[in-house]
């Protein structure tokens, strides 16, 4: 199955007497190994479409299914199993510890999830060394570039194995040449590992390097060329 499908997915908000209809029948399939752009402007339902794909938020219609599994009918408890498993979250803002090193920051939702200490600092290093950052391993984010902590946040993000990625402007807050070092680094991660990803960006350069490009049109999910 899909790693992602979405069908017929409905999402609105009341505004007043009335609804917002943000997604209206909405359907999407992304495969293993696909990066796939979310490109729309702002206000068009980007983040409602992260979310509703995150299991952070539940459609008002339709059905997404997360590696095969529908959602719709699972508790709070199953989709939030099911959410630390299958996703990992990269932000356009870290939200790296500050208090700890890169390291660290790589090996705690590992520790959350139960893995031992020595099994989780040998996976975090393994990342950062595949994000290039071995020689920062030590080091906390305020002594890093932007371009290292927001590699150190794709690191975290596969840390537990999810099977998607979501990310929301990854690159947002850095200049255009790091902003390719990093997708760089998040692309050889996805093939490597045999992920998929979902990238809301404004960046059409970057954009154009992803496997297939969507946007949103009148709540509906529509193919770019
Ligand atoms: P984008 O990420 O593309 O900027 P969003 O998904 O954040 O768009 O929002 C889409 C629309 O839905 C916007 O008009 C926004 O104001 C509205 N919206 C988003 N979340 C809520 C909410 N919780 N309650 C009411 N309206 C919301
Ligand atoms: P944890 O408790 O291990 O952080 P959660 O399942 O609560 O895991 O959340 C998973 C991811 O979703 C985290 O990266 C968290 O930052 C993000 N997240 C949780 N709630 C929201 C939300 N309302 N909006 C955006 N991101 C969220």
């Amino acid at each position: 199955p899909p790693v992602l499908r979405l069908t017929r997915v409905e999402r609105r908000y009341p505004e007043g007497e009335r609804w917002l209809e943000v997604l209206k029948s909405a359907d999407l399939e992304i495969r293993t190994g696909e990066i796939v752009a979310l490109c729309a402007p702002s206000g068009a339902g980007k983040s409602t479409l992260l979310h509703l794909a995150g299991l952070l938020e539940s459609p008002d219609g339709g059905e997404v299914y997360l590696g095969g599994v529908a959602t719709g009918s699972l508790g709070d408890a199953e989709r939030t199993r099911l959410r630390r498993m299958e996703i990992g979250f990269v932000y356009q803002f870290h939200h790296l510890l500050p208090e700890f090193t890169a390291l660290e920051n790589v090996m705690l939702p590992q520790m959350i999830r139960g893995l031992g200490r020595k099994e989780a600092a040998q996976r975090a290093r393994q990342l950062l060394s595949y994000m290039r950052l071995e020689a920062r391993a030590e080091h906390r984010p305020s002594e890093m570039s932007g371009g290292e902590q927001q590699r150190v946040a794709i690191a975290r993000a596969v840390a537990n194995v999810p099977r998607l990625i979501l990310a929301d402007e990854p690159t947002g807050n850095l200049d255009p040449k790091t902003a390719h070092y990093v997708f760089d680094a998040l692309q050889a991660l996805v093939r490597a590992s045999g992920l998929a990803a979902l990238i809301a960006t404004h960046n059409m350069d970057l954009a154009a390097r992803m496997d297939r490009r969507i946007t949103l049109d009148e709540g509906k999910i529509v193919e770019m060329a």
